[in-house]
């Protein structure tokens, strides 16, 4: 016999499970049942294959027995078992990648709220939550003499020989004082009722079947109820709630799949618990070959739970040859697709149901216009944005945009900003509110590049609102103010040449605007592919990779019928001095409505100046 201390990430996430997540003790069973399932999946797929297999003969299955006299529970399993090396490790330490802050957003998820640890999958360890001791008995399918693992979850286990097993794994629970419920029938029944129904092979309950093994997925839709889809989504999704979306179709041509996709209620990534891993799992003829699978649907749509399964994937493949495997791409492509047209399909029939989605769900559908251009074409149908003609909070789709255009206007306008407020006192909305033309707002940090990655929308180009070559002058109409109201030509010359002097080391250009309405100035960009919103973004991120931020130099457009731009036409000839710290202070404004970052500190020393100089000190 050996004795192994756990692994120190080991010990912590037994000392949650034990300690906090004790109301949701239940869980242990489900856990336990779902490993011996995955070792049953796993051998039901070696067999296809591997030409040795010990006990080839033993039917694949899980046992479950109960001893009310001596509280134990035995779950036993025929699949895959493990060896001595594959129990210490296995058993010993935590596979979960980054295991660090698995346990960190464990323990923060257990402190808050524990029905979502069904999220988590605990795992293995979840035994200890109704056990002070676990015997593992186990014996791999490559024949080798079996072992058995004991531990009572403090610290250490033993491993010593075990032999005469057959193939599979067998865990022995002797359970708390307060757990001898769970050597009751009633009581494992009705879990495994709740948990495991779905589970791809008989559980015996004392020599009983009580699960109906079934493909739900396989079955023709209208022989299936509400109630089987939502059990089923529970059991494939570790959910307690309801999908918000669910999608089961099957095709034959080109390619035979049978496919039931959910949308759950929650964004999970958006409640702290870091990036989630894919949710559908691969089958071919109802044999899992790959499960959480990464390939078989893009990663931006790692939040659906389901099913895809295909007759027509080659039984043996190697979950590394599913990856470029041309067919796999193929269903890949043609499930996407089926599921963004489905979405599509929804947000008609009921607009506000998909709202919620959007509100929930849109971020990964951004993600998928960003990193994805085999279906923007799709996604552009699908993202949601407010605009000046939306109400406030009811985003509105780039389809509605378009029908709402007027005759003559040939592009998707946009700006960014913090809020709709703060963009509707702005500079870049005054000449689409005077000529009635509806502009969409950009609020998160990285709807412009979204936007910018699908550059036009059923050929209309999208178009941000602060590009300096912006041009909304429609025949036969003047912009701006009259011509009367504007500094004369000389006058302004003279003042733009003024400013291109104090201002040289900070803009590119200053322009007489062709848009301005009230405001006296406003910033654009020279470079038609950069926002201000995405280049402060990237400034930031460069700032986190310890990286100085770069910006480029700006237009800055002014408005010559400003009273104020007027008057400093003037002053440059008197005061020169004061001229400066207003053209400046009149530059900082500007940035700071393009959002852009100014120096503060010199900002408000130069204001206190100017105001200094108002009240006459
Ligand atoms: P997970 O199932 O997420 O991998 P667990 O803590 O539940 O994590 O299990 C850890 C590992 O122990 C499994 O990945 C598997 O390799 C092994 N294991 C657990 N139970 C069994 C079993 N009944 N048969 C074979 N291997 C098992
Ligand atoms: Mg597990």
């Amino acid at each position: 016999m050996s004795t192994h201390e756990f692994q120190a990430e080991t010990k912590k996430l037994l000392d949650i499970v034990i300690h906090s997540l004790y109301t949701e003790r239940d869980i242990f069973v489900r856990e336990l049942i779902s490993n011996s399932s995955d070792a049953l999946e796993k051998m039901r797929h070696e067999s296809l294959t591997a030409e040795d297999v010990f006990d080839a003969d033993v039917p694949l299955e899980v046992s479950i027995d109960l001893n009310e006299e001596k509280h134990t529970m035995t779950i036993t399993d025929t699949g895959v078992g493990m060896t001595r090396e594959e129990l210490e490790k296995n058993l010993g330490t935590i596979a979960h990648s980054g295991s660090g802050s698995f346990l960190a957003e464990l323990a923060e998820a257990a402190q808050k709220d524990v029905s979502l640890i069904g999220q988590f999958g605990v795992g293995f360890y979840a035994a200890f939550m109704a056990a002070e001791k676990v015997t593992v008995q186990s014996r791999s399918w490559d024949g080798s003499e079996g072992n058995e693992w004991t531990s009572d979850g403090a610290g250490s286990f033993t491993i010593s020989d075990c032999p005469g097993l057959h193939r599979g794994t067998r865990m022995i629970l002797e359970l708390k004082d307060d757990a001898h419920e769970y050597a009751t029938k009633w009581k494992v029944e009705n879990i495994i009722k709740q948990y495991s129904a779905f589970v791809p092979f008989p559980i015996k309950l004392e020599g009983e079947t009580v699960n109906t093994v079934q493909a739900i997925w396989t079955r023709s839709k209208n022989e299936i109820t509400e109630e089987e889809y939502n059990d089923f989504y529970k059991f494939i999704g570790n959910a307690a709630d309801e999908p918000q979306f669910r999608l089961h179709f099957s095709a034959d041509a080109p390619l035979a799949i049978n496919a039931l996709l959910f949308v759950p209620k929650e964004n999970f990534e958006n409640m702290g618990f870091g990036r989630v891993d894919p949710g559908v799992n691969l089958y071919c003829q109802r044999i899992l070959i790959d499960q959480h699978s990464e390939n078989i649907l893009p990663e931006w749509l790692r939040f659906l739970k389901g099913v895809v399964d295909s007759e027509d994937l080659p039984l043996n493949i190697s979950r590394q040859a599913l990856q470029d495997n041309a067919l796999v791409l193929k269903l890949r492509k043609v499930i996407t697709k089926r599921f963004l047209k489905y979405l599509a399909e929804e947000a008609k029939r009921d607009p506000d149901n998909y709202l919620d989605f959007w509100n929930t769900f849109g971020i990964f559908l951004k993600e998928g216009v960003t990193s994805d251009f085999e279906f923007q074409k799709e996604l552009a149908k699908l993202v949601r944005f407010e605009s000046s003609r939306s109400e406030d909070g009811k985003p509105t789709s780039l389809t509605e945009y378009v029908e709402r255009m007027g005759e003559g206007q040939d592009s998707i306008y946009y700006i960014n900003g913090p809020n709709r407020a703060a963009i509707e006192a702005g500079p870049y909305v005054e000449m689409f509110r005077k000529k009635d033309i509806e502009i969409i707002y950009t609020m998160e940090p990285i709807d412009d590049f979204v936007l910018n990655h699908l550059g036009e929308f059923e050929g209309k180009k999208l178009v941000s609102a602060d590009r300096a070559d912006l041009d909304l002058s429609t025949d036969g109409e003047t912009d701006s103010k009259t011509e009367d109201d504007k500094l004369e030509t000389e006058a302004t010359s003279e003042l733009i040449t003024w400013l291109k002097k104090i201002l040289d080391d900070r803009v590119a250009d200053v322009i007489d605007s062709k848009r301005l309405v009230d405001s006296p100035a406003m910033i654009v960009n020279p470079d038609g592919y950069m926002t201000s919103s995405m280049e402060r973004i990237m400034a930031a991120s460069r700032v986190e990779k310890g990286l100085a931020p770069e910006s480029s130099k700006k237009n800055l457009e002014i408005n010559l019928a400003s009273p104020l731009i007027k008057q400093l036409a003037e002053l440059s000839k008197k005061d020169e001095d004061f001229a400066t710290e207003v053209a400046e202070q009149i530059y900082d404004n500007a940035m700071i409505q393009a959002g852009l970052v100014v120096d503060p500190m010199v900002m408000v020393e130069r204001n206190y100046k100017i105001l200094n100089k108002s009240v006459g000190v």
